[in-house]
């Protein structure tokens, strides 16, 4: 049965050290040996400061690197970024700074092989370096989520598609919560981290998981071989029930919910606040267009913080903004409400916004 372990931390490294290597002790301790490559993958969404809650803190991080370097191993710290570059993100993001002096590879996840991840996505393209890793240790940030309520140890992996290939599956599934959350899973299923520590020390609440959501100090950090089952911790923590997170209710429904105990213990979080969720397709099919046109919510820019700086363009997969000289335009008629743009935002500059037809519908049919 797979285990989650809960320990109250702290960042003073003197504190965090002995527990993130107690914890990769009692799950990888005799995997991460000599001569062996073992792939860290923390969240690297965006070059932010550790104070913003958006990356996993780099003191984790490099305690986990002190761990495997201990071992006579190779670590690698790998991941596909979803803005910016990678290297303003070691920069910014404190990670330059904090692994100084160690011998460890930065390597962004770049090469892909193509892997059947079962149906209905079949073949697509994942990061060879998580696949081919000996051991990979999943670094997740407790974060809260606007599309899939919060971003914990399935969802991290998301990052192992790689590169451009993320707007594009965002296209295909992520219109449709439960379908990305099914994509989410089966990534998972196909990846299966060897541990996944996830980072609650300052984590991050309200309408995560950029520069909208506020950080809140929880001062948790939570270990399993099983991040499904670390999740539901997550969720039990903060009061949820077990199928309120999309990804653990796409993987009840698929079977793949484990049983789990906990070890430590777990702090009952009632005032966690979580993000409004941005309410997705909903209807019969050939409404989708229209649904998705008139009645789902939509991206607006908040001009006074807009820097121009182009990246929701850049990332936006269906081609729907266009950069002006102070701000930035949408066309609604290509927009499929992904909202990927507001996720990559680096300046907290868009935000969603209701329909006055949506406003109708939600109230109509309270959604
Ligand atoms: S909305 Fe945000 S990402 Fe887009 S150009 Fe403005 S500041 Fe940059
Ligand atoms: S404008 Fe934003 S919400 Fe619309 S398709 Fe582009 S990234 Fe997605």
């Amino acid at each position: 049965m797979p285990r989650v372990v809960v320990k109250t931390s702290s960042y003073d490294y003197k504190q965090l050290k002995p527990n993130i290597h107690s914890l990769l002790e009692e799950f990888v301790g005799s995997a991460v040996s000599p001569g062996k490559v073992i792939v860290i993958k923390p969240n690297f969404l965006a070059p932010a400061t550790p104070e913003s809650a958006i990356l996993t803190n780099p003191f984790v991080v490099r305690a986990v690197v002190e761990y495997v370097l201990e071992k006579g191993a190779k670590p690698v710290i790998a991941d596909s970024q979803a803005v910016g570059s990678f290297s303003r993100i070691l920069k910014t993001g404190g990670f330059a700074t904090a692994l100084e002096g160690l011998d460890v590879e930065f390597r962004e996840f770049r090469r892909s092989v193509l892997v059947d991840i079962g149906e209905p996505f079949g073949k697509i393209e994942m990061a060879a370096d998580a696949l081919e890793a000996d051991v990979l240790i999943n670094l997740p940030k407790l974060k809260t989520h606007c599309q899939m309520l919060l971003t914990l140890g399935v969802k991290n992996l998301f990052g192992c598609i790689v590169g451009l290939r993320k707007p594009e599956w965002h296209l295909r599934a992520g219109v449709d919560r439960d379908m990305f959350a099914r994509l989410l899973v089966q990534i998972y299923a196909v990846v299966k981290p060897s541990v996944t520590i996830l980072d609650g020390i300052l984590a991050m609440q309200g309408q995560g998981p950029g520069r909208s959501g506020k950080p809140r100090e929880l001062n948790v950090l939570m270990a399993s071989d099983n991040a499904l089952a670390l999740d539901m911790a997550v969720c039990r923590m903060f009061g949820l029930g077990p199928d309120e997170l999309p990804t653990n209710r796409m993987a009840s429904k698929m079977g793949l919910v484990p049983e789990y105990h906990i070890e430590g213990q777990l702090p009952q979080i009632d005032d966690f606040r979580l993000p409004l969720m941005i309410p997705l397709v909903f209807g019969p099919r050939r409404f989708h267009k229209f649904l998705r046109k008139y009645v789902t919510q939509r991206p607006v820019v908040k001009a006074a913080l807009c820097r121009s700086c182009g990246e929701c363009s850049k990332y936006c997969p269906a081609k729907a903004i266009t950069p002006e000289k102070n701000c930035v335009v949408f066309d609604y008629d290509k927009c499929i409400r992904c909202y990927c743009c507001i996720e990559v935002c680096p300046h907290g500059a868009l935000e969603t916004k209701d329909t006055l037809a949506g406003k109708a519908f939600r109230k109509m049919f309270k959604s």
